[in-house]
């Protein structure tokens, strides 16, 4: 539930609210958004839920109180209605403006990576991405350069001034890897990793969570809970693709979660065509097709000589393709935008018609 706050509430009463809610054993989470200041209330409520509501909507200074019909709260659209925007460097991530991360799947070596950030950079993408620490199905390929590559995204970013971002994979990583990546990123191998989903919960960066390729969309956003609820509310949605029955492509990349999403939740939302299909050829059209469904940007995997590339040579594009796919991507950018805003939002049902969303 969440309790919204009179206009004229005094801070004595929000304090009072607040400590109702703590002394419960529950938490509070402030939003200050265009209606006023609203106070969500997290925690198990078990059997209180109405008698804990009626309790509150009685305390001074509150207008209602609203149950929020979603296992997940604070990234609930019920609760903070308005679009979040990600603010890093000079990058603005869910204001409406294409967000394009672009940059090869591992940094694998200092050349490779200042050559592909200041080409990228110069064909306008707004980020530049690059792993560091590898998540590799085989214990035998190569695994990233580790700190080595940190220290090269941290020199291509002071070079072009492009926002970096990289994978974290383990809570004991969080630290370093927050030392000089600005977004850092949750694999899809480790979107339900609860403990490292806290520890980057307690830092000042953004994230960029990626869909495990076995989630639903409601295990997606209860994984994005985890972070905010551990404090950082700054956190980006990645829709990878999803493993199905189909084996032509690598993943199956599921276009239908970005207009769910948008209505779901506030959070931004990027799609990666590139690990979705794994298939160079078919990472442009559904770059395009992305945007085109509304995604607030894509992710690319850029690489200088792909078929050389130490992992997923296959589906990297070249940094010419790059170019090419960029003026593209700005051109359908420029004339879906408008449709998007202006079509009507759709209350999604919660039951099977929805895709199995629960109620609790
Ligand atoms: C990546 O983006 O480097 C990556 C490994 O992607 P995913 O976690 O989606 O497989
Ligand atoms: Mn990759």
């Amino acid at each position: 539930m969440f309790v919204v706050m009179r206009i004229a509430a005094t801070e004595a009463e929000v304090l009072g609210v607040k400590s109702r809610i703590l002394a419960e054993g529950l938490t509070p989470y402030e939003h200050a958004g265009n209606s006023g200041l609203q106070l969500a209330v997290v925690g198990e409520l078990g059997g209180r839920r109405a008698a804990l509501m009626e309790v509150l909507a009685g305390l001074p200074g509150v207008e209602r109180v609203t149950p929020i019909n979603r296992p997940f709260k604070l990234t609930s659209r019920e609760f903070h209605p308005e679009d979040t925007v990600i603010r890093v460097l000079d990058a603005a991530i869910g204001d409406g403006s294409l967000t394009v991360m672009a940059g090869p799947c591992s940094v694998e070596s200092r050349a490779q990576l200042l050559l592909t950030a200041t080409r990228v950079k110069a064909a306008g993408a707004t980020i530049l991405r690059g792993g560091a620490f590898k998540p590799r199905t085989s214990p035998y390929a190569f695994q990233g350069l580790g700190v080595e590559a940190l220290r090269y995204l941290g020199e291509a970013r002071d070079e072009t001034g492009l926002p970096v971002i990289t994978e974290v994979m383990e809570p004991n990583q969080v630290d370093i890897v927050a030392e000089y990546a600005d977004i850092l990123q949750i694999g899809t191998r480790n979107m339900q990793n609860y403990s490292l989903l806290q520890a980057v919960g307690r830092v000042a960066r953004p994230v960029m969570l990626k869909r495990g390729y076995g989630a639903t969309i409601e295990e997606w956003l209860m994984a994005a809970e985890y972070i905010v609820s551990s404090g950082n509310p700054n956190v980006i949605l990645c829709e990878r693709g999803i493993r199905t029955f189909e084996t032509y492509t690598r993943n199956t990349l599921d276009l239908a979660a970005v207009p769910v999403l948008h209505n779901l939740t506030h959070l931004p939302v990027i799609v990666d065509p590139s690990h979705a299909t794994g298939k160079r050829w078919l990472v442009r059209p559904l770059a395009l097709g992305g945007v085109a469904v509304g995604a607030d940007g894509v992710m690319v995997e850029v690489h200088p000589d792909p078929d050389s590339a130490l992992s997923d040579a296959e589906q990297q594009l070249t940094i010419e393709d790059f170019e090419g796919l960029m003026d593209d991507l700005v051109a359908v950018h420029e004339n879906v935008r408008g449709l998007h805003d202006a079509a009507q939002p759709v209350a999604i049902e919660l039951g099977a018609a929805d895709g199995g969303l629960s109620k609790h």
